[in-house]
């Protein structure tokens, strides 16, 4: 069985996929960290951002088993991952890990081109969304809470950013496909939402 949850930065994917995968004793997989990972290998490397081929390399030798949570949600980061996430040669490569790291198992696998591009087949997709302020606003509690240095303008800069680069780059952008039921998650809490995405899911057992 396997879920895929897109939808754009701060719309609540992670918390929802790992708190449901733990609800259903499912493989959770969170596809933002491996782009997230090639960036941050990519910057500590040195490699120019405007070095394509050299991205492309970088990205064939990360080793996604051994992600650092810590080193991968840092501005620098997220400032820089929707440009490498949205070079083809990367996209292919990554888009292969994930599909490796998923295939056996049951999963819920969130990001933004799950339900599209990594698994089309899933049984089960959700497009989560939220308004653009909630959005920033989740993300500048979450990196509050790490400790990190936070700039709500920063943020939303950032996630405005984003969603612009990723719904209109070439190469499998952020699409809600046909098939995807859509949660709106603006007003509600982490629970109320795994608690609706569980219902869909049994809904669709039923079926
Ligand atoms: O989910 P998160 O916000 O951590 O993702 C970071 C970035 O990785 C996104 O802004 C996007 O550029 C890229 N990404 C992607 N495809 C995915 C997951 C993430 O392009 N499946």
């Amino acid at each position: 069985m396997k879920i895929a949850i897109d939808g754009p930065a701060g719309s609540g994917k992670s918390t929802v996929a790992r708190l449901l995968a733990e609800k259903l004793k499912f493989k959770h997989i969170d596809t933002g960290a491996y782009y997230r990972w090639v960036t941050y290998n990519v910057l500590s490397k040195g490699v120019p951002l405007t070095d394509e081929a050299g991205i492309v390399r970088a990205a064939a030798e990360t080793d996604f088993t051994g992600i650092d949570e810590r080193k991968i949600r840092t501005l620098e980061v997220s400032g820089n991952v929707s440009l490498v996430s949205a070079i083809p040669g990367v996209r292919g490569c990554v888009a292969a890990k994930q599909r490796a790291a998923g295939e056996k198992y049951d999963v819920v696998m969130e990001g933004r081109d799950i339900g599209s591009v990594v698994f089309p087949d899933a049984e089960l997709k959700i497009f989560l969304t939220a308004s653009a302020d909630e959005r920033a606003r989740r993300r500048y509690q979450e990196l509050l809470e790490k400790g990190g240095r936070v700039d709500l303008e920063e943020i939303k800069k950032n996630i405005a950013n984003r969603d612009h680069l990723d719904s209109t780059r070439r190469a499998s952008p952020l699409t809600r496909v046909a098939d995807a039921v859509e949660v709106d998650t603006t007003g509600l809490t982490i629970e109320q939402v795994v608690a609706r995405i569980s219902k869909i899911y049994q809904e669709r057992l039923k079926q």
